[in-house]
Parts: structure tokens; C-alpha cells; sequence
């Protein structure tokens, strides 16, 4: 029994009732009652509505952005499941391969042992140990915010079924030709020793000069005597091999077609014209250094330009560097190339300028390209076919905005590097012959193209099991690559890996696919959403994964800076829940989430929230009290929302409360199924507080009819309903103490409805 003397006590609720509901199973869709009375033999299907929980990082723990996100979706889930329908929130984990080896090789650095000390299976024993005792973390921190995910369904994006959803896609992408082996300059990490999407790289504004080198020109004529390049990283240009700039620029126009002498290296160099070039940058003449720039590569694609490596995969200057450079760093390398300038005074000026440098997301060194053997997925044809589906609408996302900065990505999409040089992750299902020489996947090999021809090419074969035998020599055993995909290949199937694909015959898979909701961060739109929706119109015979994507606020600090651990501006919404209550957090959180806002985080709110409980808490006491003994509430039925007792009442005893109660269930409806959370908490608020509390029980206390007491309960009672998804805890627990006849919990209860 409640205690309703005594003030709300959330920390003493809220356990025992989560308990209750994982005890009544009801958060697996199989056992709600509409599971009961639609059963799948007979023909009917009930109808269902899922939301997949983007699966957080086995490294995870539970940041605001998170209780938020986790909140919206259990708003639309228990909603849902009030109206009847076969609701499943489906929650998991994500391998998260460069985070979770870097916790783990940190955890070993400390004992003095690297992952190579260990190798690779021993490292990765150890990678699972570690995710079985830690990786369910955030998903336990989730049960604390008051999720109703269907943990009977949770998955892991490394879980054995899902291994064979990741190789079924990488086959399936391989025999329509759209996987590759190329050569590419790629953002590479020289600590993680692993190539980066784009993606992946955090810039960071940071002070830096600005060298103005002077590259004379080949001696022939009237024209000028040099081209002054323009340059942050001076040593890079001993792996120049042109002079780039901007065809309709007037000042080099005569140029062009020329030959430069590079500096230092004596190697003739052309100036080439490109529309890739910037007038305004710099001096407008840009030196191309094709093996460690990104842009620049594609420029001496287009103009069949040399390439030189002259920084190797540790960032160390290799021999090509020449040997006065070779061994160097690149910043040691820099200042000898920048004095042996000077010396031979083709230094113009040195600039003092900001720049943003392009760091690893992981482990924040800076970015050097590196030209590399990986593996690629063609983009153009699925990014086209992605385009198309949100311009038709068959997703939607709740803002404009989304839409436009997807279509923008897809339109400036490049081919997907998909290969990492890490352990913990999804092996590539490519096998290499061990006895051809200079075949090897060794990821900086300069090797010839290779063809996709019949699943193999000369060298190595496609498929999921070791090939009983090499088709390149007698008898080797062929070797698995040592690469592993991108995390977001893997999470990129998981609206229907979840439920079972490639097996596409699952019960789940035919009963829950398509999902009807996405809720998730900006900051991963291109990483993750539009992956998913090209994924299934590749898989799910077109079939979008979701059909609506909700892109939540993030939650930022008050002074409107971003929430961080490290900056100190972080707030754990697990110190919340223990200070305010679970159903506090979530009411703060939503009722600041106003329009598509950012949200700065003000935690007078969850204040409110605490004592917005204690005040329903009061509320149902009066009722409890006011009803008696004796009384007893009858629900309105199944399909007529007007029987009951409310019934007799229609016309009489409260009516502006009741006509006023109509009107929030309509707006409460209707902002909820806009997404418009914040704008229906606030509705509910004022009417409780407001209309309720301070105007209809003042007013009753003075009287006692049986009317005053059906309104009295029927009032509590669709609040109750009304606020239910929103703060689930003591909802349930008041409705567990009033007398209503024939009562479920109230989780599964009927939605009010007018
Ligand atoms: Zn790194
Ligand atoms: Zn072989």
C-alpha cells in the first residue's frame, strides 16, 4: 500500500514498480493482451508499431542526449501499447570497433602489454571478456530512466546472427560489383594505425603559419621568375608533383602548361589549371602533393599526375623524402625544409594564420593522408536511389532542415572506405592466396588494380567460409584478411539484421519490418540514417527502414556550450534520477524540448517536475479520501469510450472541467503524434495543476455527491493515462491504489481518447 501521508518518494517506487512490469512481460510484444485477441493463426494481425533503439556503444554510459532520446521513444512506444497496438522497442548494443579496442589496449597499456604482445585472438578474448562485463552498461542505465524495451529482443551488433547478416550484405554488394579494392589517399590515424571516413574527424581550429614558398620557373621566356605557393605544411612539398590553379584565373593564365622547378628536390613540375582551385586561397597558385592530400589525389587523377609517398603509415619521412629527410618526423622535417629555404631565400613571407586541423575523432591525433589498399562501397548508384526515396517523402524527417542536409551529403557523396586495420570488429569475408608474392593485403603495398570478376580476383576470393581450395596455386590454405569493416557497415543493417535477416522468413522479421520511428542525434544523419535507408532498399526489397525520422535537440549546456566531461559542462542523468526521480528527469528534459531548438539545459526544471509528482501524489490523495471505502470506478469499455460510469454524467455535475479535460486529451493527442513532446507536457501540467487542482477540488470540498466523485476519478483517472508515458513510475503506482473495477496495469490499460 501507498503511503499518501507522506510526500512521493521516487528512490522507493520506482524499482519495485519496474520490477512489476518485467514481471508482467508486457514489454514483449507477444504478451500484451492485443497479442491474445488477434492470434496470428486466425488471419488477423494486430497491428504493430516498432521503434528500433539506436544501439549505443558497448563503451557507452549514459549521457543526457541519451535520457532524452530514450524518453521520446518510450513516450511513442507507451503510447502505442496503450492504444492497442503490438508495440516492441527493440534495444541492443554496437560493437563500436576503434572505441572499444582503444578502452581495451588502454586497460593493458597500464600492465605494460600491448594488443601485440597479446596477438590477435588473445587480444580479442580478452575484447569480449571485457564486453561481457562492461558492455551491458548503458542498457542497465536505461532500465533506470524507466525504458520499456522488449529486453528478450536485445542484440548485439557482433552476436552470431548478426555476423551472417554483415557477410550475406558484403556478398551481396560484392556480386553486384559496388565492393572494390582500391588505391586511395585516406585519412589515416598514425596512433590507432587505422584508416578514418570522413566522418570520423573531428577539426579543431588551431594557430599555425602560413608559408609562402616562391617555386621558380623553368627559365625560358619574359615571364616571371617564380609562382609563390601558399602552404601550412611546408614539408609536404617533397612529394609535389604540380602546380595547381584556378582556370579563369587571369594572373596565371600565361602559365599554365609551364614547368616549375620544385625546391630542395630539383624535380621539373607542371602547372596545371583545376576547377578544384580556389582563387582566393592564398596566392591562388596551390602546390599538389597527390599521396598525402585527399583533394589533391583527385586532382592528379584527373590530370594523370605522378605520385611520390614521402610520409610512411607512422608519419615518419620515408627514403623517397630523400635522404636528408628520411627517418624524420613530419614537424622535425618541416623546420629543416623551411631553414633550407630560407638559405636559398625562397621563403616570402611567413604568415601567423588559424587553421582547421583534422583530427582522429578517437584518440585526437591529427589526421595524415595516407595512400592505401582498401576496401570501398560505390556510392553513386545508392546514394541516387537514397535521394530519391526522401524526395519522395517515403521517409520523412521532423524538420526541413534534416532533409536538406541529407540530400546535400548524398549529392557530394564519395565511395565509402569500408576497410579498418583493427581487430574487434566484422572480419572481411576475403581470403588471399599465401603463396603469390606482393599480394598480400598488407595495406600499403603499391599493387596493380585489381578486377571483380566471378567473386574472385587474381588474388584473392570472396566468400564466407575458408575456401576448401586456393584457385591460384596447389594446395594453400588461403588466408582470411586481416581487415574488419567499418562498425557502420554492420549498423547500417540493423532495422532488419535485428529481427533476423537474412533469414528472411523470421516471424519477427514479417510481423515488425518495417519500423514505424527513428529517434536519433544529428550528428550521426550520414554516419548512420542514410546508411540504414540505402541498406534496405537494397535488402528490404525497397522497403524503407522507418517511415518517419525524428532528429532530437541536443542537449547543451546552460551556457549554451556543448555538454563534455572533459570541458566540465557534462551533466549524468544518472545523478539526476537519484536526486529528483526517474519521472522528474523525464518531465524536466521534455518540458524544455520546445520547437527544434537546441536545449540549454536548465535543471530548475526537473525541480519543477519533483514537485509537479508531489502535487498528482496530493491530487490522488484527496480523490482516494473523497471516494471512501465504498466506491468503486468502472472503466469505460473497450470500444465506447462514453460508457461507464461517466456516462450518467454527461450534461451535469462538472462540466466546464470535463469539456476542458476533452480539449487536452484532443491538443495532448495531437502534439505527441506531431512529435511536439514539450507542447503536450505542457498542456497536461496546466490542466492538472490549474483547471484540476486548484479550481475543481477546491471547489469540491465542500461537496459529496456521487457525481463529485466520478468526476473526481474519472478526472484523476485519464490524467493518469495522459501522463503515463511521460512519467511512468508514479502514474502507475497511484493508478495501482484506485479502485477500478476489472483493472490491468496500468502500462496496458486503454489510451484516453475522447
Ligand atoms: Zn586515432
Ligand atoms: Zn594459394
Amino acid at each position: 500500500m501507498a503511503d499518501f501521508t507522506k510526500p512521493y518518494d521516487p528512490q522507493k517506487v520506482e524499482n519495485e514498480i519496474y520490477k512489476k512490469w518485467l514481471e508482467s512481460g508486457y514489454f514483449n510484444p507477444d504478451n500484451l493482451p492485443v497479442a491474445k485477441s488477434y492470434p496470428s493463426a486466425g488471419g488477423l494481425k494486430a497491428k504493430s508499431y516498432v521503434i528500433m533503439l539506436p544501439p549505443p556503444n558497448v563503451t557507452g554510459s549514459l549521457h543526457m542526449g541519451h535520457a532524452l532520446n530514450a524518453t521520446i521513444q518510450d513516450i511513442l512506444i507507451r503510447k502505442k501499447r496503450m492504444e492497442g497496438y503490438k508495440t516492441l522497442w527493440l534495444p541492443g548494443t554496437d560493437h563500436a570497433g576503434i572505441a572499444t579496442q582503444n578502452v581495451v589496449e588502454k586497460k593493458f597499456k597500464k600492465e605494460g602489454i600491448s594488443r601485440h604482445d597479446l596477438g590477435r585472438e588473445k587480444f580479442l578474448e580478452k575484447v569480449w571478456e571485457w564486453k561481457e562485463e562492461y558492455g551491458n552498461k548503458i542498457l542497465d542505465q536505461l532500465k533506470r530512466i524507466g525504458a520499456s524495451c522488449d529486453w528478450s529482443r536485445t542484440r548485439f551488433t557482433m552476436d552470431d546472427n548478426y555476423r551472417k547478416a554483415v557477410e550475406e550484405a558484403f556478398l551481396h554488394y560484392y556480386k553486384k560489383g559496388l565492393i572494390y579494392q582500391g588505391e586511395r589517399v585516406i585519412n589515416w590515424c598514425k596512433r590507432c594505425q587505422t584508416s578514418l571516413s570522413d566522418l570520423e574527424l573531428e577539426h579543431e581550429e588551431e594557430k599555425g603559419k602560413l608559408y609562402f614558398i616562391k617555386y621558380p620557373i623553368v627559365k625560358n621566356s619574359k615571364l616571371q621568375d617564380y609562382i609563390i605557393v601558399a602552404t601550412t605544411r611546408p614539408e609536404t612539398m617533397l612529394g609535389d608533383t604540380a602546380v595547381a590553379v584556378n582556370p579563369n584565373d587571369e594572373r596565371y593564365k600565361d602559365l599554365v602548361g609551364k614547368k616549375l622547378i620544385l625546391p630542395i628536390v630539383n624535380r621539373e613540375i607542371p602547372i596545371i589549371s583545376d576547377d578544384a582551385i580556389e582563387k582566393e586561397f592564398g596566392t591562388g597558385a596551390v602546390k599538389v602533393t597527390p599521396n598525402h592530400s585527399i583533394i589533391d589525389s583527385e586532382i592528379a587523377d584527373r590530370h594523370n599526375l605522378p605520385r611520390v609517398t614521402i610520409i610512411n603509415a607512422y608519419g615518419k619521412m620515408t627514403d623517397d623524402a630523400g635522404k636528408y629527410f628520411a627517418g624524420l618526423s613530419t614537424q622535425d622535417a618541416r623546420e629543416k625544409v623551411v631553414a633550407e629555404l630560407e638559405k636559398q631565400n625562397l621563403i616570402e613571407k611567413i604568415e601567423e594564420r588559424a587553421h582547421r586541423v583534422a583530427k582522429c575523432y578517437r584518440c585526437a591525433s591529427v589526421i595524415e593522408p595516407q595512400p592505401s589498399k582498401q576496401w570501398f562501397l560505390k556510392m553513386n548508384e545508392l546514394a541516387e536511389k537514397t535521394k530519391k526515396a526522401i524526395e519522395d517523402g517515403n521517409v520523412r524527417f521532423n524538420n526541413e532542415r534534416w532533409k536538406k542536409i541529407s540530400l546535400d551529403w548524398l549529392s557530394s557523396i564519395r565511395d565509402w572506405c569500408i576497410s579498418r586495420q583493427i581487430w574487434w570488429g566484422h572480419r572481411l569475408p576475403v581470403w588471399f592466396c599465401q603463396n603469390q608474392t606482393g599480394i598480400s593485403n598488407s595495406q600499403f603495398l603499391i599493387s596493380k588494380q585489381f578486377k571483380n570478376k566471378n567473386l574472385f580476383d587474381e588474388h584473392s576470393v570472396v566468400s564466407i567460409k575458408q575456401p576448401k581450395e586456393c584457385p591460384f596455386c596447389d594446395g594453400c590454405q588461403m588466408k582470411q584478411s586481416e581487415d574488419v569493416l567499418d562498425t557502420w557497415f554492420s549498423s547500417a543493417l540493423w532495422p532488419f539484421a535485428t529481427l533476423g535477416w537474412p533469414d528472411k522468413e523470421t516471424k519477427d522479421l514479417k510481423e515488425f519490418y518495417p519500423t514505424q520511428v527513428l529517434s536519433t542525434a544529428r550528428d550521426i544523419i550520414n554516419l548512420w540514417v542514410l546508411r540504414m535507408i540505402f541498406s534496405s532498399i537494397e535488402f528490404m526489397d525497397g522497403q524503407m527502414p522507418f517511415a518517419k525520422v525524428i532528429i532530437h535537440p541536443t542537449v547543451l549546456a546552460k551556457s549554451g556550450q556543448r555538454m563534455s566531461k572533459s570541458l566540465g559542462t557534462g551533466v549524468d542523468p544518472l545523478d539526476l534520477i537519484e536526486k529528483y526521480g526517474a519521472d522528474a528527469t523525464r518531465f524536466g528534459l521534455i518540458y524544455q524540448m520546445m520547437g527544434n531548438q537546441d536545449m540549454k539545459f536548465e535543471e530548475s526544471h526537473l525541480l519543477a517536475g519533483k514537485k509537479f509528482a508531489n502535487k498528482l501524489w496530493n491530487i490522488s490523495r484527496f480523490v482516494l479520501q473523497k471516494t471512501g471505502d465504498n466506491f468503486y470506478y468502472e472503466l469505460p469499455k473497450e470500444n465506447d469510450p462514453k460508457s461507464g460510469n461517466y456516462d450518467a454524467l454527461d450534461g451535469h455535475e462538472g462540466d466546464s472541467l470535463l469539456k476542458k479535460l476533452s480539449m487536452t486529451i484532443e491538443y495532448a493527442n495531437k502534439d505527441i503524434d506531431n512529435f511536439d513532446f514539450g507542447q503536450a507536457l505542457h498542456t497536461i501540467y496546466d490542466f492538472v495543476w490549474h483547471d484540476f487542482a486548484d479550481k475543481y477540488i477546491e471547489e469540491s470540498k465542500s461537496k459529496d455527491t456521487n457525481d463529485v466523485k466520478i468526476v473526481l476519478s474519472h478526472t484523476l483517472i485519464n490524467i493518469l493515462k495522459l501522463l503515463h508515458p511521460f512519467m511512468p513510475f508514479i502514474t502507475e503506482e497511484i493508478w495501482s491504489e484506485l479502485p477500478i473495477k476489472d483493472k490491468k496495469l496500468l502500462i496496458v490499460s486503454n489510451w484516453s481518447n475522447n
